[in-house]
């Protein structure tokens, strides 16, 4: 089967940090690779800009680095790279200043789709909105594009969602949570709404209780100092965790569009019970053979952030009364890993001996390292030993059945910079979704604050504090493993 590439309609794209690390490494390798694969039509234009001063060649230099050094070498070609590099532009521009505005304006052509990456610090998402309306560059069909993180809390995303609606209408703004561009996350919405096996056995009733884990081996790295001043929970569970929680935990929207989807991710979050500080547990990562601990990465010995938390949540509505969610993340663990893994109950009578071995249903959706979703089925072992069960996974990726291009999926970015230059924002947060999940993440961290909680240390390259363990153990059910 050979897969649908969909060019999108002409426009210029303008990447304001487009010389920082995400640039270098997501934006555009992935824009490339679009343009390479032939969505992104031969005339359309990209045009960098940071404050450093260079010219458009200096600029294209940069940026083929960066193509080379991030695009697998059978991705990559001589011919399309020299064409994708002519569609390149750069504007030196200090957000704060008043320098390269006219030229920017003066480079945007009238009646093409029009999008503004904000790849930049979010202090500066009002300058960059301010200016671009002052000097009338962004039109009233413009789009915005801004990087997580989105706020610190309440207040502070409150603030932010006022500063862009200033001078954006909420359809403008594009939120990007790279989570929401991975394949499997879309075939999650597939699976649960294009298939009439799964929905009926998806609630309280089925499902024993949900695990979703997004595991990291790297520890904080060069980002310590701002890490520090985040921790697990704004990090990774307020945004990532949240929206995989979402997806899984919604009820079928009446249609697959931007604002169905949203509103239902949204009723998931309102939902939310709050968590109990019993039901979580929060790790700092010790230092490992050749590496360091979290204090010394941090460079802050009495820092009582976490770079590891789990927790049990409940959500308070009759699909899923009585089945507990499960979230875990952190950084140094065995493996980098992140799962959505359904629990299924076990039949209520079994007709087997109980030597026979029963297992109950699981379904995993792994997001990475390699994208896939499987189910697996008790069956009985062949062979004339009787009537033992095993239970095989059913692989229901289908890479297979669809032939290589499914294999071959595009990263999460280069999905959703697609989908901004089609307009399409569904898989994108809306702002009031992400202060609810502010609501609910705040109140949590300010108990931690109150009662000067301090994180336990877990080894290096582990699945996390034995603590962790325990959350499940005492309910009667252990995590997978991480790996
Ligand atoms: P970065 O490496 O520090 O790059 C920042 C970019 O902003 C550079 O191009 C810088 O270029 C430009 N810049 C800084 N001050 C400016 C100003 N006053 N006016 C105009 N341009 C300015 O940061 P990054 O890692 O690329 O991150 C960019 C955004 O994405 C941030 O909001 C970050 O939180 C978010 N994000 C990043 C990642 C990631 O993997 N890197 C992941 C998720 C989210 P000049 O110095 O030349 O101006």
């Amino acid at each position: 089967m050979v897969s649908r590439v969909i060019p999108v309609d002409d426009f210029d794209l303008v990447i304001f940090g487009a010389t920082g690390d995400l640039a270098r490494r997501k934006i555009l390798p992935g824009l490339y690779r679009r343009f390479r694969d032939g969505q992104m039509p031969p005339e359309a234009r990209i045009i960098g800009a940071a404050r450093t001063s260079q010219d458009a060649d200096a600029f294209r230099a940069f940026v083929r680095g960066a193509i080379e050094e991030f695009t697998p070498p059978d991705k990559q070609d001589g011919d399309s790279l020299t064409a994708f590099l002519a569609r390149l532009s750069y504007v030196a521009i200090d957000a704060r200043g008043t320098e390269g505005w006219s030229d920017l304006a003066a480079t945007m052509r009238p009646k093409v789709i029009q999008a503004f990456y904000f790849s930049v610090a979010p202090a500066l998402f009002g300058d960059l909105a301010e200016r671009l309306h002052g000097h009338n560059i962004a039109r009233s069909d413009a789009r915005i594009v801004v990087e997580k993180p989105f706020g610190h809390d309440l207040a502070t995303a409150k603030a932010l969602n006022a500063t862009l609606a200033a001078h954006f209408d909420e359809s403008q703004i594009y939120r990007i949570d790279h989570y929401l561009g991975k394949e499997t996350v879309q075939n999650l919405m597939a699976i649960r709404f294009a298939n009439i096996l799964f929905e009926p056995l998806w609630n309280a009733q089925y499902v024993d209780h949900v695990q979703i884990t997004v595991a990291e081996q790297v520890g904080v790295g060069g980002r310590g100092a701002y890490y520090d001043k985040s921790g697990a929970m704004r990090d990774m569970v307020q945004n990532h965790l949240m929206q995989l929680l979402c997806l899984t935990a919604m009820e079928p929207p009446s249609h697959f569009d931007p604002d169905a989807v949203r509103d239902e991710k949204l009723k998931v979050i309102r939902a939310l019970d709050p968590v109990r500080p019993e039901d979580i547990v929060r790790g700092q990562y010790k230092a490992g053979e050749k590496t360091a601990a979290y204090l010394t990465d941090v460079e802050d010995a009495k820092s009582r952030t976490e770079s590891f938390v789990a927790m049990k949540v409940h959500i308070a509505n009759w699909r899923w009364n009585g089945t507990p969610f499960y979230l875990r993340t952190g950084k140094r663990m065995r493996a980098r890993m992140s799962e959505i893994v359904i629990h299924f109950k076990e039949p209520p009578h079994s007709i087997f001996d109980e030597d026979a071995g029963t297992k109950p249903n699981v379904l995993s959706i792994r997001l990475q390292p390699d994208e896939g979703i499987d189910l697996s089925v008790t069956i009985k072992e062949p062979g004339p030993g009787g009537m033992r069960l095993v239970d095989v996974p059913l692989d229901m990726t289908f890479a297979e059945a669809l032939g290589a291009d499914a294999a071959d999926v595009p990263d999460a970015y280069e999905r959703l910079i697609m989908d901004v230059i089609r307009g399409n924002q569904t898989l994108f947060m809306r702002g009031d979704e992400v202060e609810a999940a502010w609501r609910w993440t705040d109140p949590i961290i300010e108990g931690w604050q109150g009662r000067n909680d301090r994180p336990v240390p877990y080894e290096a390259f582990s699945s996390g504090p034995e603590d962790a363990l325990m959350l499940l153990h005492r309910d009667g059910r252990r995590w997978r493993e991480v790996g």
